[in-house]
C-alpha cells in the first residue's frame, strides 16, 4: 500500500482502514512504518522486509497468509515495488494463490509528473540511473531518441553528474523539470533546458538537497527512420503507383510498411 512522500497528510482513508484491520505490515524499514502508525495511533505486528532477505521473508510471509492472516506492504515512502522492495514478496503471494489488492497513493514519479508541464501522451519511468558513470552514460545512450518524456530518479549526491550526463546525452536544449522534496517543506519544481540546469544548482547549495524526481523532455517529432521513410515516399508517390512507393519508401527510409502505407493514403487523399 502507498503511503506519504512527504507530508502526512497524504494518506488515504483507505489506507488508515487497512492498517488498522490487518493482522502484520510488512515494512521496508520497520522503524519508519512503526513511526508513521503512531502518528495515526496504530500499533501493529511489523515485519521487515527489504532487498536483502526478501525471499526469507516471503516464505514467513505465506506461512501467515495460509493461517488465514493479513497482511499489508509498505515502503519508506510512496508506492512498494516502485524502485523499492516487494516485487518479490507480491510475486510470491500470487503464485501461491493469495489475492493481492493495491492501496494507491502517492508516487513521487507521478506526483513529479503530474506538476512538470512536461507530462506528453507517453512517458518512460527508468526509475535510478546507473551510479557508476560509465554505466550511466551507457544506460543513456539509447534513451536519447526515444520521443516519450523520460522519468528518472535521484539521490542528492548524484544529481550534479546526472544532470550533467543528461546533457550530454540528450542535448541541451530539451527542458527539464528538477522535482525536489516534493510535498516537504522545500518543495520545489524548477524547470529550465538542459543546458541551464548544473548553473541552476550551481547557485545555492540548498537546491542540490534532498529527493529528486527528474523530468527531461522526450526527442521530438517522430522517430528518425520514420522520418526519413515520409520524405522518400512524398518523392516516390508523385512517379509511382502507391503500393511500389510504400514498398520503396520503406526500403529507403526504414519505418513500419503499415505507418507508411497509411500516409501514403493520406497524402493521396491531400492531392489537388
Ligand atoms: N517507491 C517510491 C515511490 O513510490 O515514490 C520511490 C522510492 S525510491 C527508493 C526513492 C526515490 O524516489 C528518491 O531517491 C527520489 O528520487 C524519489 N523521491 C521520493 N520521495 C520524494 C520526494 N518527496 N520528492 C522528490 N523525489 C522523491
Amino acid at each position: 500500500m502507498a503511503t506519504p512522500i512527504g507530508n502526512l497528510g497524504d494518506i488515504s482513508h483507505r489506507a488508515l482502514e487497512v492498517l488498522g484491520r490487518v493482522d502484520a505490515v510488512a515494512a521496508e524499514d520497520t522503524r519508519v512504518t512503526r513511526q508513521l502508525l503512531a502518528h495515526f495511533g496504530i500499533a501493529k505486528r511489523l515485519i521487515a522486509v527489504h532487498e536483502h532477505n526478501e525471499k526469507r521473508v516471503a516464505k514467513q510471509v505465506l506461512a501467515l497468509l495460509a493461517e488465514g492472516r493479513s497482511l499489508a506492504l509498505t515502503c519508506d515512502a510512496g508506492t512498494p515495488a516502485i524502485s523499492d522492495p516487494g516485487a518479490l514478496l507480491v510475486a510470491a503471494a500470487r503464485r501461491a494463490g493469495f489475492p493481492v489488492t493495491p492501496v494507491p497513493g502517492p508516487n513521487a514519479a507521478i506526483a513529479a509528473l503530474s506538476a512538470s508541464g512536461l507530462a506528453a501522451p507517453h512517458f518512460l519511468f527508468y526509475g535510478f540511473l546507473p551510479e557508476r558513470t560509465a554505466a550511466r552514460r551507457r544506460a543513456l545512450a539509447p534513451l536519447a531518441k526515444l520521443p516519450f518524456t523520460l522519468v528518472f530518479f535521484e539521490a542528492p549526491h548524484r544529481v550534479v553528474e546526472s544532470i550533467a550526463d543528461l546533457r550530454a546525452a540528450l542535448g541541451g536544449e530539451r527542458r527539464v523539470v528538477l522535482a525536489r522534496e516534493l510535498t516537504k517543506l522545500f518543495e520545489t519544481v524548477h524547470d529550465c533546458p538542459l543546458a541551464e540546469a548544473e548553473a541552476w544548482l550551481a547557485a545555492d547549495p540548498h537546491r542540490r538537497k534532498g529527493e529528486f524526481v527528474l523530468i527531461v523532455e522526450g526527442a521530438a517529432g517522430m522517430p528518425e527512420a520514420e522520418d526519413a521513410g515520409r520524405r522518400a515516399l512524398e518523392v516516390l508517390l508523385a512517379e509511382l503507383p502507391l503500393k511500389q512507393a510504400v514498398a520503396l519508401a520503406a526500403k529507403i527510409g526504414g519505418g513500419g510498411r503499415k505507418e507508411l502505407y497509411r500516409m501514403a493514403l493520406e497524402l493521396k487523399r491531400r492531392e489537388p
